[in-house]
């Protein structure tokens, strides 16, 4: 019966776990070897100590009511990262927020990159048009505010050792900052529990929420209207609401205002007045935070676009605007690592070229890289992940079905909507994924590691630039693809080794 499973843990039970827990540290957690029971009561005490920290999600059946909610997803031990890669993702977020922002700020560029996708992927080229027009009217508002999350894997090569590689950066509704907050406590009280001090002191302090709301408040002050809010543009199902709770919060601690608003809402009630300034449901507008619009099913009629224009066209701030939005684009991505291309954003700096392109993972191809390429892709595929231009996870390629992607756009422009990129190897780790209605089984996981960057430019000033902390989502290896929305990875904390 239920007592029996959630008595405390005895002694002797105790005295087990420290065995399992230093060989996680060492980088080969052995799970297996630990009782049943104990990580059956662990995995209890660790659900509860979620929902008491606020690591919360609503249920899939109530997305839109707070009536119901459980813990989001997580796992039950931390993952082991080297100190050294994590140092290095996180020295190179403010790099790779300048150069987000320089893209933005480069017409031809994005021009050149995006060309030959805009001609066959549609989603895109309906924001590339959005841009387009903004360029020919002429930005109305020159405070920017970017925040980002920039996403790796771990190589790990055949000796062993482990490189930091990218998987891609997000430039609009960056998820997870608010509850990646509130899972480092978590993670710390699961292994006290489990008697293990010592690692719970390597969990490191993360607190992404409060830096992206630094920024956002830097964008309002300068924006300089007490009375306007920050508008978090919303989807219809908002399941993943407490994540972003927590930055209006933080927002509404520092005395701004801030509403929740649907594309729908501003399609009936948005305006710009003689002076751009945005107005939705009669309240001025500072900020508008997307999160939402990231995918063409965001977009269900003309309506919505013209919304999304109308947001663009206005004084207020946009994070991002759609030239970062487009900057985000994976196929950007991909000419980034063409030769000489990152010295063009950063021509004199050798130095942080060399550090954003330590991160890169092998060559990025496009079709326009000749057929070669393709043919190594036909030739082996498991070395490869085939990426149409899509956000929001599940959409990838995998395995077989790239060459039966690339063999049926032969020859056709079809294969410039994607980019063929190396797979990332990283080594499996032992876990357990804790989820509602999910069986407590062992799994074999790869963690995706993000960093948080914010900044803010004023005209030609960067007057912030930040890294604002981190997030681990891990899932099952029988899943390539897929994100914490998509219930297919989890929230993880790294055990830094
Ligand atoms: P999205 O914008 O949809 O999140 P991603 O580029 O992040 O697109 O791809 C989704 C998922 O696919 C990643 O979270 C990762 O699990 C997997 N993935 C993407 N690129 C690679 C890669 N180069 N190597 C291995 N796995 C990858
Ligand atoms: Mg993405
Ligand atoms: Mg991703």
């Amino acid at each position: 019966d239920s007592s029996s499973r959630r008595r405390p843990m005895l002694k002797q039970e105790r005295s087990e776990l420290p065995f399992v827990l230093k060989k996680m540290a060492q980088g080969m957690p052995d799970y297996i070897t630990m009782d049943r029971a104990l990580i059956a009561d662990l995995a209890e005490v660790a659900k509860d100590e979620a929902l008491l920290q606020g690591v919360l999600m609503r249920i899939q059946e109530a997305s839109n009511s707070s009536e119901l909610v459980t813990y989001a997803p997580f796992t039950l031990f931390p993952t082991p990262v080297p100190k050294a890669v994590f140092l290095q993702a996180l020295a190179v977020q403010t790099h790779y927020n300048t150069l987000v922002d320089r893209i933005s700020q480069d017409p031809d560029f994005l021009q050149e990159a995006l060309a030959s996708t805009i001609e066959v992927d549609d989603f895109t080229a309906r924001l590339f048009r959005i841009h387009q027009q903004i360029l020919k009217e002429g930005r109305a508002q020159s405070i920017v505010l970017g925040l980002n999350r920039s996403d790796y894997m771990l190589d790990q090569a055949k000796d062993g050792s482990v490189s930091l590689k990218q998987v891609e950066i997000n430039t609009i509704a960056a998820s997870f900052g608010g509850l990646s907050s509130r899972t480092a406590d978590v993670h710390r009280h699961v292994l006290k529990v489990a008697g293990k001090l010592e690692e719970s002191r390597r969990i490191l302090d993360n607190d992404p929420a409060s830096g992206l709301a630094r920024a956002v408040a830097k964008a309002w002050e300068l924006y300089g209207s007490h009375r306007a809010a920050v508008m978090f543009l919303v989807e219809e199902s908002q399941r993943n609401i407490f994540d972003q709770r927590y930055i209006e919060s933080h927002l509404w601690k520092r005395n701004i205002p801030t509403i929740r608003k649907r594309f729908d809402n501003v399609s009936k009630t948005g305006s710009l007045d003689q002076d751009k300034k945005l107005f939705v449901d009669g309240r001025e507008v500072a900020v508008v935070y997307f999160r939402n619009g990231y995918m063409p099913q965001n977009y269900v009629s003309e309506q919505t676009w013209d919304a999304r224009l109308l947001m663009e066209r206005s004084v207020a701030v946009k994070c991002p605007d759609i030239s970062t939005h487009l900057a985000g684009t994976k196929k950007v991505q991909q000419v980034l690592a063409r030769p000489g291309v990152l010295e063009r954003f950063f021509p004199d700096q050798p130095g942080v070229v060399e550090q954003i392109r330590a991160t890169f993972a092998g060559p990025l191809h496009s079709r326009h890289e000749g057929d070669k390429t393709v043919a190594m892709a036909l030739a082996a595929p498991d070395q490869f992940v085939l990426k149409p231009q899509r956000e929001g996870g599940g959409n990838n390629i995998y395995g077989a079905e790239i060459c039966r992607v690339l063999q049926a756009a032969e020859g056709s422009s079809e294969r410039t909507a994607y980019i063929l990129m190396d797979k990332i190897q990283p080594a499996a780790v032992q876990n357990y994924l804790l989820r509602r209605d999910g069986p407590l089984e062992i799994s074999n996981c790869l963690s995706e590691l993000g960093v948080f960057g914010t900044y803010v430019r004023h005209g030609k000033d960067m007057v912030m630039n930040e890294c604002a902390g981190h997030l681990l989502r891990t899932k099952s290896s029988e899943h390539s693809d897929g994100g914490v929305a998509a219930g297919v990875a989890v929230l993880d904390n790294p055990l830094l080794v």
